[in-house]
């Protein structure tokens, strides 16, 4: 079966590099949503804790099940809200807010131009009488930036409306709320951090999509992904592997297939224009369903140690990569 490793060395490096920014391990609130960007969520929420994060973010309420032992606070940014003691719910809409239930704790999410969802901004003041009349325990403000990582300003006037947004919930005699709006990207760019939490979620798995320009964080990948051999053949040069006959072995060859393929998550792709393994090695052919061909004999192979320069190759961002891996790939931390 194929695996993934999680280097914990790793991750602790990158936890380290925010908490620099941050000034403080308690203003990190892990983000784990979509199995901890197929991470594996437990893993990845029992590492946290051992480092001394008291903060997570995830998905929705099942996910929160799986690891709210591990933490002080785990919000969910969308799905049902519900009553409980660590659990706070991200609400989005007007809707929301008049329908949700009296007891569960909620945090507010404000539209300040990103336009996917949250309050609009000239909805606040309703929003803020509506949690007082009916009684709400709002816990948190928050918004989302739809530029942090692109070579621009736009960044900027997002984070004033927000900073009108902070003064508007403090005015509304809001005291016990924590403000949040940064993730990854507007971290990294960000020279001072004032807010109570950021919400640190690619950068906590070892990839930095800023454009070069933006500071140098040195982070390291946290997930390899590795895929065992399952039958060895020699050929002999003019034969085929694989669905199609894609690849003409051009000479004498030992060729393996390894345990993992498009069912697991990994990308089809293009045969035509193969990614190179982690150990330079390219992949034969087509990819199925559940193999890849390669010209080696070992048993083991690491397929990807870097899901950004995979990414690269196949026209996508470190993100895609990791959360497309199957939930059913073990997870070893290493
Ligand atoms: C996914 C997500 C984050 C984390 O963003 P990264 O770019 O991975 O750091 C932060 N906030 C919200 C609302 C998100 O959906």
């Amino acid at each position: 079966m194929a695996f993934i490793t999680l280097n914990q060395q790793h991750f602790y490096h990158n936890l380290n590099q925010i908490a620099l920014k941050t000034g403080s391990i308690e203003k990190i609130a892990v983000v784990l949503k979509d199995n901890a960007y197929g991470h594996g969520i437990q893993e990845m929420a029992a590492l946290s804790q051992a480092y001394g994060i008291k903060h997570a973010v995830v998905k929705n309420y099942e996910e929160a099940q799986k690891i709210k032992a591990c933490f002080e606070t785990v919000l969910a940014l969308g799905g049902e809200p519900h009553a409980d003691d660590v659990c706070s719910f991200a609400l989005n809409s007007m809707e929301q807010i008049k329908k949700a239930p009296q007891d569960v704790r909620i945090e507010l999410k404000v539209d300040t131009g990103m336009h996917r969802n949250g309050i609009m901004l000239e909805e606040l003041h309703e929003a803020l009488e509506t949690i007082k009349q009916r009684n709400l325990r709002l816990v948190g403000v928050m918004t989302h930036y739809r530029s942090a990582d692109v070579l621009s300003s736009e960044l900027f006037w997002q984070q004033k409306r927000f900073e009108v947004v902070k003064k508007t919930v403090k005015e509304a005699g809001f005291l016990n709320v924590r403000f949040h709006s940064h993730n990854s990207a507007t971290l990294f760019r960000s020279r001072s951090f004032d807010e109570d939490l950021v919400r640190a979620g690619i950068g906590i798995y070892g990839y930095n999509e800023l454009p070069g320009i933006y500071g140098k964080i040195e982070l390291k990948p946290v997930l390899s992904l590795y895929a065992k051999r399952v039958a060895t053949r020699v050929l002999e040069a003019g034969e085929r592997v694989g669905y199609g006959g894609d690849f003409e072995v051009p000479q004498k060859m030992t060729v393996s297939t390894y345990d993992l393929g498009y069912g697991d998550g990994w990308p089809r792709a293009d045969s035509a224009d193969p990614y190179v393994t982690g150990e330079g090695m390219p992949l034969l052919g087509r990819v199925s369903m559940d193999f890849v061909s390669l010209a080696c004999g070992k048993e083991e192979v690491c397929i990807m140690d870097d899901a950004q320069k995979a990414a690269k190759h196949f026209g996508t961002i470190s993100y895609e990569m990791t959360t497309a891996l199957s939930a059913d790939i073990p997870r070893r931390v290493v």
